[in-house]
């Protein structure tokens, strides 16, 4: 686990570009710290308590403030299954409202289960769907040890709670799955017309860098979102065309010309279901007035 420093407080550290394996131990996704003089703030806890206790063991190499929060960009497995660890630090958890849709959903549970399989060793025994302790109902903002932290909710796009959160005088944006940078997204459930809009308004936070869910920090936030916003528009026109004209599913993906996006990290791992949602999603577009 390698730590990067984007800004005068701010660090993030990089999973890999996969899909969640036993061989990366589902260290697939990024996560961030600030260091102030009154407290940790951290951005995600990664997906198992383990790899959450290296990350702790990074920050302690840092600095013996307190970790006093724990911000969740969104509650898939890869960002918020490492939150037992530090809550046994004593930080407090915080989340947005609509994470509670998620925890109460089958997808949750039918993940659990994949991922207690796939790296249940680093999960640990009895290990559950984690909650926070402060659900987010509005934007919200604050300063620890003169600096500031302002949280904005930027779903439903990647996921219906998604979070950003910005840290002055860092100009450091910790953006969440709303962007990927150097790999395809994963898409789930994601609304991706609300996504592409979401990606827009991101691009309005006036920030140095970004750090993203997945892939490195990026100087030029504009650039490094193409890839996410590319791949979100080519699916939306190929599978929207085949939904408009009751093509089905297999038959649709067959036919597209996949050469823009086939040598992009995770595409071979993620693409035909990313295209089976959206190709679901269109359908209901198409039927929506
Ligand atoms: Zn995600």
């Amino acid at each position: 686990m390698t730590v990067h420093q984007v800004g005068a407080h701010s660090y993030y550290v990089e999973g890999l570009l996969e899909e969640a394996s036993r061989a990366n131990e589902g260290f697939i996704a990024n996560a961030g710290f600030v260091i102030t003089s009154d407290g940790v703030v951290v951005f995600d806890s990664l997906g198992s308590p383990a790899l959450a206790d290296q990350l702790i063991a990074e920050i302690r190499k840092r600095t013996d403030q307190p970790i006093r929060r724990v911000i969740i960009s969104h509650f898939h497995a890869d960002h918020f299954y490492g939150i037992p660890a530090f809550r046994r630090i004593g930080a407090k958890i915080w989340v947005d409202t609509h994470a509670h849709a998620y925890l109460n959903s089958r997808a949750a549970v039918e993940r659990l289960t994949e991922r207690k399989q796939l790296i249940g060793r680093w999960l640990g025994p009895g290990f559950n769907l984690p909650k926070p302790d402060r659900w987010l109902d509005k934007p919200e903002a604050f300063d620890m040890g003169g600096v500031h932290f302002s949280l904005r909710r930027v779903g439903p796009a990647h996921s219906p709670e998604d979070l950003t959160m910005l840290v002055e005088p860092d100009g450091v944006l910790y953006s969440g799955d709303v962007v990927y940078s150097g790999r395809v997204p994963f898409i789930g459930e994601a609304d991706t017309r609300q996504w592409l809009l979401a990606i827009d308004q991101l691009l309005t936070i006036p920030a140095r860098v970004m750090v993203p869910g997945h892939g490195p920090a990026s100087l030029d936030p504009r650039r490094d979102s193409q890839l996410t916003r590319d791949y979100l528009i080519f699916l939306r026109e190929q599978m929207g065309e085949a939904a408009r004209n009751l093509v089905p599913f297999r038959e649709a993906y067959g036919k597209v010309d996949w050469s823009r996006f086939k040598a992009e990290p995770a595409f071979g791992a993620a693409n035909r279901r990313n295209a089976y949602n959206v190709y679901l999603e269109m359908e209901q577009e198409s039927l929506s007035p």
